[in-house]
This record gives structure tokens, sequence and C-alpha cells, in this order.
């Protein structure tokens, strides 16, 4: 930028020419503050043409609406609409948050259950508990567990778990507050509800999938049950889940799993996960889901492997021989693996997006629909 005192010499011919770039610039700016606005939009820029953003704001005016077409005709006009309601899913993760810890066995988590099986039937799902106990970690009687199993046309014979914890950690122990380590309140908005809640918004688009390929959904128990690491066992309710589709198999065939797992980060970036993308059965699922989302313009799905993590996949591939990737956003905004807030009195719903939620399940929503053309 040029100091005001050597301007003293422009000709008005650089005075106009200035005045349209500048007017240029404005434009340019209005239309990307146009894009920036929705945090609860996740489609690309075509929305600035259709009126209104879930934000209220009205379409740009006549010149900038130009603007937007003139310089993304070419690759957008092709993009599918997220048909996810971001804003909808966020209050899913919220409302689940409202209830407080959700540990296995506690009265969070039967409220949870009550709520997410009435949510899920309402829309059609054909719901079951799947109910087991579990050794209690502090000693005492057993714990009651359930996975929540719903079932989207149930008629088809060939299908894909689409599966999340839904408990949450007794304890913060991760805290940076000694005192709360010990008897903090662990929300689990991240790791826990994030996962339930774009579960929850993509039943709404189950009902009218078409195909023949159907989906499960699994609520997992139990995940992490765990007050001393490396003394009391994860993934109860995966591994209950893994065992019984190995001893009583069902009719239908699970072709893919897919865990979807602390999905909600606000600035979400999900790498690639070392034991998914290294697994020769599951190595095919990773390259296609992170291709849906490569063709979705999603760049929150970063294709390559970044960190390792147990996780309910694990039963579900090596006991039910179901190959089953994570989709975890296990790094924060700062690049810390984990993040920071893991396992802490901060993992609030302040820590996640409406944004994250909506396109996690976007992605995961457009590879479903690849699904049915394979067998076409
Ligand atoms: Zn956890």
């Amino acid at each position: 930028m040029t100091s005001p005192g050597r301007n003293r010499s422009l000709s008005p011919r650089w005075v106009v020419a200035g005045l349209l770039v500048l007017g240029l610039i404005a434009a340019a700016w209005f239309y990307r503050s146009q894009m920036s606005i929705p945090a609860a939009r996740a489609e690309p820029p075509t929305a600035a043409t259709e009126g209104p953003t879930a934000s209220g704001a009205t379409r740009p005016s006549a010149p900038a609406a130009k603007l937007v077409v003139d310089r993304s005709a070419g690759d957008v006009s092709t993009r599918p609409r997220n048909p996810l309601d971001a804003l909808r899913a966020f209050r899913y993760l919220e409302q689940i948050c409202a209830i407080g810890p959700r540990p296995s066995g506690s009265p969070g988590m039967k409220k949870q259950q009550e709520a997410v099986q009435q949510h899920f039937e309402q829309l059609g799902g054909k719901v079951s508990l799947q109910k087991f106990h579990a050794r209690n970690p502090l000693g005492g009687e057993n714990v009651s567990l359930a996975n929540v199993i719903v079932e989207w046309h149930p008629d088809r014979q060939e299908r894909v778990l689409l599966c999340a914890h839904y408990d949450t950690r007794p304890l913060p122990d991760r805290d940076p507050n000694p005192e709360q380590r010990r008897s903090g309140v662990f929300i689990g908005a991240n790791d826990g509800a994030s996962g339930v809640a774009v579960l929850m918004e993509l039943a709404h688009l189950m009902p009218q999938l078409d195909g023949d390929v159907g989906v499960d959904f699994a609520l997992f128990d139990g995940e992490e049950l765990v007050y001393v690491d490396g003394r009391d066992p994860y993934f109860l309710g995966s591994t209950w889940f893994a065992r019984q589709y190995v001893r009583q198999p069902p009719q239908h065939n699970y072709r893919w799993g897919v865990l979807l797992d602390m999905v909600g980060d606000r600035d979400l970036q999900v790498y690639q996960e070392q034991h998914s993308v290294s697994w020769r059965d599951t190595r095919p699922l990773v390259k296609e889901i992170w291709a849906t989302a490569a063709r979705l313009g999603v760049d929150e799905f970063i294709p390559r492997a970044r960190y390792q993590v147990q996780d309910d996949h694990l039963p579900l591939r090596n006991i039910g021989k179901i190959p089953t990737c994570d989709v975890i956003g296990f790094v924060d905004a700062f690049g810390q693996v984990p993040p920071g807030y893991w396992h802490t009195t901060f993992d609030t719903p302040k820590q996640c997006s409406p944004a994250s939620l909506a396109k996690v399940g976007w992605v995961v929503y457009e590879w479903l629909k690849t699904q049915k053309s394979k067998q076409r």
C-alpha cells in the first residue's frame, strides 16, 4: 500500500482505473463473506445464489451474484448439496450433553437410551436393545449394558453397519486439575455425543435410501467403562456385538462397518486411522470414504495416516470379521494428537460445531449411496 503523499500526481485516468480495481476487490470480498457466513451450512457456494442462508442473510446483490456464477460455474454446479441439517445435528449433540454424564449403567445412560430409541423409532427405524452384563470395575454388582441397534430396510440382505459409542468415560482422568481427575464431571461432547448426533441426523435420510443395501446403526455401550487404564477393559459393547454376530449369525451380511468417533471438533481434521488404512480388508473402504470426501470438497478429510487408535473397530473387525474403519478426528485446532481437551472437563459442546457434524454425515451419506450403484 502506498502512502497518501505519493498519490498527488495521479492522472484522472489512473484514478478511474484504481476505483474499478477497488470495486472488484470489494465485490470479491463481499462474495467471500457470503461464503464464510454459514458455520451451519456445509454445502459449497452455490448456496449463495439460492436465497436466504441458514443464518438469515439475504442473497447477495446482483453484481456479487454474477461474480459467483462466473467464478464457480465449473465444478460446483456438479456437486450435490449437503442434505443434512447442521443446526439440527448440533441440537442433538447439545440435548445429549444436557443429560449430563452418561457412563455405562448410570441414570444418564438410561435417559439417553430412551431418548435415542424414541428418536429413531419416530423416524421409522426398527430399534432393539442388545442387553448384556459386565463386571463392575469398581467392584460390587455387575453393570447392565445395552447396545442400541437401529435397522433401516431390514429386508435387504446385504448391509452396512454405521456405529458410534454412546457411553461416556466415568471420569475426566486427563484433566489438568487433579481434583477434577478424581471427581470431575465428564460431558463427552466430542468423545461420545458427536457420533450419536451424526447418526441421529443421518436417520432422517435413511427411509428414502434406495438401492439394495440396507443400513444398521449400532450405538455401543461400554466403549470406555474405564477407571484405570490397563486394568479395566475397553470396547465391551462392540466386543459383545461382534461375538453375537459370529455365534448366532444373522441372515444378513455386513459388507462394511464405519465407526464414527470424535467427529464434532469445530476445527475438524479427519486423518486416516493407521489400523484402518493398513489392514488389507479395510484399506479399500478407507480409500472409498476419503475419495468421497474429496469429490464433495470436504477437505477436512485428509488422505493420509496420522494416528493409530484403539477403538470399537478392532473387535468388529478382529472378532466379527466385519471390515470396519474408524472415522475419527483425533487432533485439535492446535495440531495436538490427542486433542488437548480429550478426557478432560473441557470436552463440552464448545469444542464442536454444527458444520463439522454435517460434513461427516454428508460424506458417510454420499458414500452409502455409492454402495447401491455397485450392484447394478
Ligand atoms: Zn474416550
